[in-house]
């Protein structure tokens, strides 16, 4: 099982010196000159399981760039599985959740195969790195591989993107399944307090919450004709496109256009320009409750507003076995749903083929959106809320993992206390389609708190500290 390298084009992070102000860049800058004087050539690696879907991915393909930007030699592979192991970290990552996925056994069984293939894994990384270098695993696909990338010599650091509120059984069974490899990793990143498990040792835990990147595809400025022309493009909304043309920036500064059309399930009309939305962007996946979304969107009895769900095209995300299955679970409540709403509601599969083209897809839609909505049962931190709140668009949340982090009911979002309360979901988000000026007195919040908390510079400095942290132990060490 070869691992692969996932192309990263260095990006300056000089755009972001305005948004931090010139005192708070020039930190970022010393930073990162006194990380790259401390490597000394050694390479900074990130591991994870897919190049493409979901947050993790997401935030490594703009941070991993700025990086490499500083001049600091980072490197992005992903590992590789088959059905059996991906079912298993999904199994294990449901786990982690608190809930019971597919209910599968945690046993010896699935011990072999876990280690099977991250033992190939880490034999082919190990290939690639030297002793010295660092290596960053995410999330539970990875955990097996600490075992042999530490015997190798590198300083190892597991950064787990997911957690679960309360300890509960489920939640225990995955941390001691995961335990005897986590046991020799040299520090652990987790996104809130909470997560921390029990057995892990906090003095080896940082808190870190993810970050968003404001001049990727997925984040940068759109005028209202570019949003418009790539919905019409994309089979989102009705034409005509107006004047604007469908176009985006790239990564490397150079300008794009989305030629692709989206998959659209729907029996009435594409809404016009002027309908508003409400929209959630998801993995098709049950703790994102895209079922409970549309139970909550009934209540609105096909008034006020469409719904737009969209998802990657299931062919495209490798790591998410039950992407299809959920899928078809959709379809099957959007047709058992009453004609006018059904008419209101649109089933978005958006193309992965070219990963930023979905994500300007994904941008021109959030920013059209009148409400955002992400009803998750649970969440790690909830990049699309991030998302959303850095568009200046009104939220309506789950109160769940790291949402509640992100957003102050009442003040730069609204929280849905019991996610699984599909009226109070309908009420909240009545309110927030007919109460424009609450809307936009959220949104703007939104906008400010998102800019505080979660830009990605910010992110990169802490990472930068963790590392140095962990070298000058090191080295402490070995001098004794
Ligand atoms: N996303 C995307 N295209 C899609 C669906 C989702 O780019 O078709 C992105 C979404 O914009 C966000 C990420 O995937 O950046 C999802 O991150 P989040 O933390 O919300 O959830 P996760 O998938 O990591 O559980």
């Amino acid at each position: 099982m070869p691992v692969e390298e996932v192309h990263i084009g260095p990006r300056s992070p000089a755009c972001f010196e305005p948004l931090l102000g010139p005192v708070n860049f020039a930190e970022f800058e010393r930073v990162a000159a006194r990380l790259r004087k401390r490597l000394d050539g050694r390479v900074v690696w990130n591991v994870n399981s897919t190049a493409a879907g979901g947050g993790v991915a997401e935030m490594l393909a703009s941070l991993l760039s700025y990086v490499r930007g500083t001049g600091v030699d980072t490197r992005w592979v992903v590992i590789s599985g088959e059905a059996d192991f991906f079912r298993l970290t999904k199994r294990l990552h449901n786990a982690l959740h608190g809930e019971v996925g597919d209910g599968s056994p945690l046993g010896n069984n699935e011990r072999k195969v876990y280690e099977r293939i991250c033992d190939e894994n880490a034999e082919s990384l190990c290939e690639r790195v030297r002793e010295g270098d660092f290596v960053l695993l995410h999330d539970p696909q990875t955990a097996g591989l600490i075992p042999k990338v530490v015997e190798r010599g590198a300083r190892v650091v597991w950064r787990c993107h997911i957690g679960n509120d309360q300890p509960c059984e489920e939640s225990e069974k995955a941390w001691l399944f995961l335990a005897p490899y986590l046991a020799q990793a040299h520090a652990f990143v987790f996104s809130r307090f909470a997560y921390v498990p029990d057995f892990c040792d906090h003095v080896r835990s940082v808190i870190q919450p993810p970050s968003l990147d404001p001049f990727s595809p997925k984040n940068q400025e759109m005028d209202e004709e570019s949003v418009r022309a790539i919905l019409v493009q994309t089979g989102l909304v009705a034409g005509p496109a107006g004047k604007g043309a469908p176009t985006f920036t790239l990564e490397d500064g150079t300008p794009s256009r989305v030629d692709r059309k989206a998959v659209v399930l729907r029996d009435g009309p594409p809404p016009s320009w002027d309908t508003p939305l409400v929209v959630q962007v998801s993995r098709w996946d049950r703790l994102k409750d895209p079922v409970g979304v549309l139970a909550g969107f009934e209540e609105l009895r096909g008034e006020l507003a469409d719904l737009v769900l969209a998802g990657p095209d299931v062919s495209g995300v490798t790591d998410d076995p039950e992407g299809a299955e959920v899928y078809q679970e959709v379809i099957d409540r959007w047709k058992a749903m009453p004609d006018p709403v059904r008419r209101r509601v649109h089933l978005v599969s958006l193309p992965m083929d070219d990963i930023q083209e979905n994500a300007a897809m994904v941008n021109a839609l959030q920013r059209h959106a009148a409400v955002i909505v992400q009803k998750s049962l649970r969440e790690g931190f909830g990049l699309t809320v991030t998302e959303a709140m850095w568009k200046a668009r009104p939220v309506l949340a789950s109160a769940v993992g790291g949402i509640q982090d992100q957003v102050e009911h009442g003040v730069s979002g609204m929280l849905l206390r019991d996610p699984t309360d599909a009226s109070r979901f309908a009420a909240m988000l009545k309110q927030l389609l007919e109460d424009r000026v609450l809307a936009d007195r959220l949104a703007r919040n939104a906008k400010l708190r998102a800019g505080q908390l979660y830009l990605a510079l910010n992110s990169l400095v802490r990472y930068a500290g963790l590392l140095e942290h962990l070298d000058r132990r090191a080295e402490a060490v070995a001098a004794k």
